[in-house]
């Protein structure tokens, strides 16, 4: 299968779904990742520095690809610019299946995020639609938590994966330099970050009885030819 997960910002992807991304990269499927903006608005480092760290990032979730669309940082908007670009991305990986930020969080451009995705898995299945390439529409669409998290559809065990999840965050090394060592201060780099970060993917993993989950919700209903299957 091919999966396509989109962010906002640099780091979002490994900070929600980087367990999701090497578990199903690990399984075979082929799974890219796609940063709407280069993230030129964070508080620490420049959209060079966090390209190359987004790279290697990809490289540790063992991701086939990183595109990074150029969309711009705090402005992130559900405009014309922003539905072309995502959709002839989605024309060009042709996804079968879609990640996305959930619609509510604390930072806007998440929410738009959400937006974009949604509308442009719809748009790049339109015949008339003005991107290159075939028309194709993902066969699902599921959305993971960032700032804030509501009740989760499905929960997936990452307990083999979560080393591989924190070397992948820890690779965006420009958003967790402590301000002793004259960084800006941010919700990252404060110094009990990893501690409290652990404490939502215990708690779904210990909802499955598992040591590490993550989490994601599907607005639509999941249909299903055999429970077994699920
Ligand atoms: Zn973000």
């Amino acid at each position: 299968m091919k999966i396509l997960v989109f962010g906002a910002h640099p780091d979002d992807v490994e900070l929600s779904v980087g367990g999701i991304v090497a578990r199903h990269a690990a399984l075979g499927h082929a799974v890219e990742i796609c940063d709407l903006t280069a993230g030129e608005m964070g508080s620490n480092g420049t959209p060079e520095i966090r390209m190359e760290e987004g790279r290697r990032a990809a490289a540790i979730l063992g991701a086939k690809a990183r595109h990074n669309l150029g969309l711009p940082d705090a402005f992130l908007q559900p405009d014309r610019e922003a539905l072309l670009k995502t959709a002839a991305l989605v024309r060009q990986v042709r996804p079968d299946i879609v990640l996305a930020p959930w619609h509510r969080d604390s930072h806007p451009d998440h929410e738009a995020a959400s937006v974009i995705v949604t509308r442009a898995c719809h748009l790049a299945g339109l015949h008339k639609f003005p991107v290159p390439g075939q028309p194709h529409r993902p066969r699902r669409l599921f959305y993971y938590f960032l700032g804030r998290a509501e009740k989760p559809t499905v929960l997936i065990n990452i307990d083999a994966y979560w080393d591989a999840k924190i070397q992948a965050v820890k690779a965006h090394a420009s958003q967790f330099a402590p301000p002793s060592q004259g960084a800006r201060p941010t919700l990252l780099n404060r110094e009990r970050f990893f501690e409290d970060y652990a404490l939502r993917f215990r708690a779904w993993g210990r909802e499955i009885g598992c040591t590490y989950a993550e989490a994601l919700v599907s607005l639509r209903q999941i249909e299903a030819q055999d429970i077994t299957a699920i």
